[in-house]
Order: structure tokens, then sequence, then C-alpha cells
């Protein structure tokens, strides 16, 4: 089976991961900072917090930028289930902006009609959260212009997209945000096994992503109530949790810093194949915007809704370890429970009809890649029968 995503692990990576376990921190000791330190560079941020995954990284982003109970939180529906969630985590509530039907990220168009909508009705989102989908940008300087008009922050789920660019500038620079959220997660660009991250150019919010990752703690003398009582003395000035990054997982990710360049690379010459070679057949192929290149975490094609499922299952049958990426979030049962109807989301729904995540992964040889192109060509073909 050629999955749809794997890891490439290097013998510099096992290496770098090894040594720590030899050195004198397994945790918080000086390779989280070196990581955080390339993730800072390599965007062009001010800030990088790295925590135990991308989904810790959603939440103490909602936190800093002071999401609470009363508030509320706009995502996609065609994402994974923590852009969501996260605002849930804070007492806070959620509500979606369906899709566009030809870039699949946040269509642009529907937030300003419903921010327009949410302005009479008193009830406009604290946090607005969009989702690179695939590792494509969305329009972040529309969706940052509404932000300034319509007075919310914005944290995009990059989860999808370190190495990707937009406006000729690497994501994560938060040039049309307040905070961008990562994911290194195995299938994800570059992995720390379960890890993601957080950047900002604000140093306020940045001190405070450090200090909800770690408890709330701090042992910042002019950050205290009173002077310390000792030399051991430390105080919790807000309710933190424990969403730290170990010296393991933060060497990978160092090391793993270093491909990133040629990771990316290496997906978006196996996309401009796939695209080269499914120009001719029967399928929608990823739409890519001119403002951005894409670190192509996911390729997605779209078949017709009526061979969807038979088509998925030949790929499937036929060595091909393809996904569908996402089943929109307000159709899930919990979300339906909170009064969510999925038949809100027509596009979002379209797409779920008719997706399938094809392979791509930097570690592909030649070899699958041509066995992905020709599988894909021979079932689509076929409509997903199998004479
Ligand atoms: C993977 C992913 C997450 C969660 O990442 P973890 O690191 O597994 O917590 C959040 N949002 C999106 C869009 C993702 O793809």
């Amino acid at each position: 089976m050629i999955p749809y995503g794997r890891q490439d692990i290097s013998r510099e990576d096992i290496e770098a991961v090894t040594a720590v376990l030899a050195s004198d921190f397994l945790t918080q000791g000086p390779v989280v900072p070196a990581f955080e330190a390339a993730i800072a560079q390599y965007c062009g941020a001010g800030h990088a917090v790295a925590v135990n995954s991308a989904t810790s990284a959603l939440h103490i982003a909602c936190l800093a930028l002071g999401v609470g109970p009363g508030d509320v939180v706009w995502t996609s529906p065609n994402t994974f289930v923590a852009s969501a969630n996260c605002a849930l985590y804070c007492g806070a509530e959620v509500d979606f902006v369906d899709i566009d039907a030809v870039t699949w990220n946040m269509s642009v168009e529907r937030l300003e009609a419903k921010l327009k909508q949410a302005q009479l009705d008193g009830r406009l989102p604290k946090v607005v959260i969009p989702v690179h989908l695939c590792g494509q940008s969305c329009d972040m300087a529309a969706i940052g212009a509404l932000a300034r008009t319509y007075g919310f922050k914005v944290i995009e789920d990059a989860s999808h997209a370190i190495g990707a660019d937009y406006e000729g500038v690497p994501v994560g620079n938060c040039a049309h945000s307040d905070i961008v959220v990562f994911s290194f997660h195995p299938v994800k660009i570059i992995t720390t096994a379960e890890g993601g991250a957080c950047t900002t150019n604000d140093p306020h919010l940045a001190r405070q992503l450090q200090l909800l990752r770690s408890h709330g703690i701090t042992r910042e003398t002019d950050e205290m109530s009173h002077a310390p009582d000792g030399p051991w003395y430390y105080q919790q000035v807000t309710l933190g949790y424990n969403y730290r990054m170990t010296e393991l997982h933060g060497a990978l990710g160092l090391s793993q810093m270093v491909r990133l360049g040629p990771f990316v690379a290496r997906r978006r010459s196996i996309a401009r194949r796939y695209s080269d070679r499914f120009a001719d057949i029967d399928v929608a192929l990823p739409y890519e915007i001119p403002a951005a290149n894409s670190s192509w975490h996911l390729y997605v094609i779209r078949v017709a809704a009526e061979h969807h499922r038979a088509t998925f299952e030949a790929f499937r049958a036929a060595g091909l370890g393809v996904n569908l990426h996402y089943i929109p979030v307000p159709s899930q049962p919990y979300y339906r429970n909170l009064g969510h109807d999925p038949a809100d989301y027509p596009e979002a729904n379209a797409y779920y009809g008719e997706a399938i995540s094809i392979p791509l992964y930097a570690g592909m040889t030649d070899d699958d890649v041509e066995t992905v192109i020709t599988t894909v060509r021979r079932v689509v073909a076929s409509n997903g029968s199998s004479q």
C-alpha cells in the first residue's frame, strides 16, 4: 500500500534525537528554544512557541487572544475537528463559514456576508480561524482587511502549510494575522512525532503563549505580584497547562527543519506531475491561486459524486492508501448535538461527496509516483468499476 502521507526520517534525525537522550535535559533544555528560533527565522516571524501538538497550539492561541464564554469563533467546515474544538475548550461557541467552490478554502465572499449579518445581530466573532487546506494559503490579505473592518482577531490554522508562501513571504510570518499555528504530526510537512507551534509578531502574545503552555507559571520578577520569597520562588499568574514539547521532539523538529526546503520542493514536483498527467481525465484538480505557492501537504482530486465511493474503494483495492480530508465538522454528531446543521454548508458537503486525497509525501520514489498516476488514470476511466 502506498500511503497518502508519511514521515521521512534520516540518519541525522535519529542521531539528533539519540544525542538528546544522552544529554542533561530531556525537557526544558536548549533544543526546543533552538527549534523555535529556526521556525521564527524561517517564517520571518518575531516569535515561535513550540508545544506538544497543533491542537494545543490552537487552544492556547485562542486563550491568548482572550477567547472565553460568550465569545464566538468562526472557522472552515472543511477541516480537522481540532480547528473548531479549540474554541469549545475555552467555553466559547463555534460557527462555520462555507468554503469556496474553486479553492476549497474558506470563502471570503461568504465570510464578508456573514460578518455583515453578524454585525446586525450583534454577534461578531472574536476570532476567525482560516485553514490553509492542503497547504495553500487562504486569501489572507482580504481576510486581514475584514479583520480590521469588523474588529476580530485571526489565527491561521497552517497545520498543512509550513514551507508554503503567500504574496512572496513564508506562511507563518503573520503579515495578515495575529497568530499562525503549525502541526508536526508525521503526515504533515515536517514532523516531531507529535508537536505543533505558534508564531506571532506580538511580544505580549508570545509571552502569554509561553505562560499558557507551562501551567501559567513565571520565574520573572517583573511578572510577579510581589518580590520573590527567595531564590526558589515562582508564581502562577494565570491558569495554564502542560503543553510543553520535549527536547527529544524538539531535536527531531530542528533536524527536520534542515530539509524543509527539499521536502516542499519534492512535494511541488510530484504535484506538478500529477496535475500534468491528470489534465485529460474526468477529475477536478486543485486550483492554485496566483498569490500563493502551496506546500502540498495533500493532493486532492474530485470525482463525480455518483462514482465517489466506488472510485475510493477501487483505489484502496489497487494499493493506494487514499483518504478523505475532510468530513465537514458541522456534520459530526457532537456538533449536530450542539445545534449545527450541515445543510448550511453546501460547498463543504459537495466537496465531501467528491474529494479523494491521493498519496503525496517527500519520500515517494519516482516509481511510486508512476504507480499512483497509472492507477488513478485506470480507475477513473472505469469509474471505479473493476472490469
Ligand atoms: C493535523 C491538523 C490539526 C491538528 O494537529 P495535531 O498536531 O495532530 O494536533 C489541526 N488542524 C488541521 C487543519 C490539521 O490538519
